[in-house]
């Protein structure tokens, strides 16, 4: 009694990086003056004919190679209409019944383990004009304005199999889609600017059952954060509701954020009918196979491909692995460091640790530069401390680390014979601590180490200094 199972399916929209809009040569720079980027065709205005952007079908295909989907050489537009400010035709183009894509899946790590989510379809279509109200929203608001200048920029909509069982998978489903799309450059994939965007549907059903239960879309979920809050908020609710024998309404629901809830927007009952039809003005896509045969030759390493190979070329943990593969600047770095400097754990120490707070407010320095400064450490010429200054210092002046090292004097002093000298001077001046080390008061070893280390400036190697003062008290017990 009581217990559900959690069924989640997402639809994301996705707006394309071309430089030019749809169906029109209308801009699609983000930030310009609004209704700027507007022509007939994107206005909607009687008479004017679109033209489908040949970039943007080739992003879409991009897409759907990089998501293992079925690409179909036949596809076709439909109107579906609806009316909305935002919206100047009253009517968006879209594909209903023949997408671009067909059927694919990505495979991604889920706690610990490889987990797929399938994709049922990705269509292209056309984006809405932006509405700016007056007041904080909608319904506090005496007018709106419209901005033509968005409407009419590619999208695609990926539409997942209902297959996700957790908020949490969710989420991580949803970071690793947009990490595909980012790797294959189809879209700057901002969910805070809008050009990734996803509505969820949730439905639980008792375990071991094999019908769905009622589903809830939700809309309004602006960051990865978002969806995940969302979604874990939806399964108390409707677990709640079950439990008390309720029934679910098959209904759209809006995520609030400062209250962490959501709310119904409408009943299955006020759904819009779009009353699809198909778009007169548009030819079917035909597309040739050698065409998408080019485009899928020309995608790169996709993140499952290199998680896999750094953690096999270079035996990184899938931790580390998966650092390189969320930053592919960093993972630039790492493989040419390493095509010069060849200890890659090292390498990968460095990156993660000191170097990553550095490069994130000042931007990368030369893979050459790092493999000098690791060699200089690796060869003992400067300690593990010092070279992280050293680094500080590179990343403030651009110069290498062995410059750095001479300007100031840093080399390290392993010379035995030296070290013996500050050594014998350390203990002839404290003569009373080096009897209490002998009788039993080991601890005082760390003294006798911060003198050596004070009269060397720092420079002396720490580990030659340990074997030369055990050797050196040791010789005096006798
Ligand atoms: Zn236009």
């Amino acid at each position: 009694m009581g217990k559900y199972e959690t069924v989640i399916g997402l639809e994301i929209h996705v707006a394309l990086l071309t430089k030019s809009k749809f169906l029109c040569t209308c801009s699609t720079e983000f930030g310009a003056p609004p209704n700027s980027h507007c022509c007939p065709i994107c206005l909607g205005l009687p008479g004017s004919l679109p033209i489908v952007n040949e970039k943007a079908v080739e992003y879409g295909v991009r897409a759907g190679l990089a998501l293992n989907c079925q690409i179909n050489s036949y596809s076709k537009f439909d109107r579906k209409n609806y009316f909305y400010p935002d919206l100047p035709k009253a009517y968006q183009i879209t594909q209903e019944a023949f997408p671009l894509c067909g059927p694919g899946y990505v495979d991604y790590y889920y706690n610990g383990e490889l987990t797929r989510t399938k994709i049922n379809r990705i269509h292209l279509e056309e984006e809405a004009g932006k509405l700016v109200h007056s007041g904080e929203s909608i319904v506090h608001s005496e007018y709106s304005l419209v901005d033509y200048n968005r409407a009419g920029i590619p999208l695609i909509e990926i539409v997942t199999a209902p297959d996700i069982s957790h908020p949490e998978q969710a989420r991580v489903f949803l970071e690793q889609l947009r990490l595909i799309l980012d790797y294959v450059g189809v879209s700057d994939c901002k969910m805070e600017e809008g050009s990734l965007r996803c509505d969820a549907n949730i439905s639980l059903r008792p375990v071991g059952s094999q019908t769905m239960g009622t589903k809830v879309e939700i809309k309004n979920l602006n960051s990865f954060r978002a969806l995940e809050r969302a979604l874990e908020y939806e399964v108390r609710r409707q677990e709640a509701v079950l439990k008390q024998q309720g029934q679910i309404g098959q209904e759209t629901r809006t995520w609030d954020e400062r209250s962490g809830k959501t709310f119904s927007m409408r009943s299955k009952a006020d759904a819009p009918d779009y009353r699809y039809f198909p778009e007169p003005d548009l030819p079917p896509l035909e597309l040739k196979k050698a065409w998408i045969e080019d485009i899928k030759d020309s995608l790169p390493e996709l993140p499952l491909e290199r998680l896999h190979r750094l953690m096999e070329q270079y035996g990184l943990s899938h931790y580390e692995a998966s650092f390189f593969v969320n930053y592919p600047d960093f993972n630039e770095m790492l493989e040419e460091t390493a095509a010069i400097f060849p200890n890659v754990k090292m390498i990968t120490n460095w990156l993660m640790g000191d170097y990553s707070r550095l490069a994130r407010e000042q931007g990368h320095i030369s893979p050459k530069m790092m493999a000098g400064l690791l060699e200089i450490v690796d060869q003992e010429i400067i300690s593990n401390n010092q070279g992280k200054d050293v680094l500080e210092e590179m990343f403030a002046t651009g110069k290498a680390a062995l410059t750095i090292v001479d300007e100031q004097g840093l080399r390290m002093v392993s010379d035995e014979d030296a070290l013996q000298r500050v050594i014998g001077e350390v203990l002839a001046e404290n003569e009373s601590l080096v009897e209490r080390f002998i009788s039993g008061e080991t601890r005082l070893f760390g003294f006798f180490i911060g003198q050596v280390m004070r009269k060397t400036q720092g420079k002396a190697n720490p580990e030659v200094v340990n074997e030369l003062l055990k050797t050196a008290l040791n010789s005096r017990r006798i």
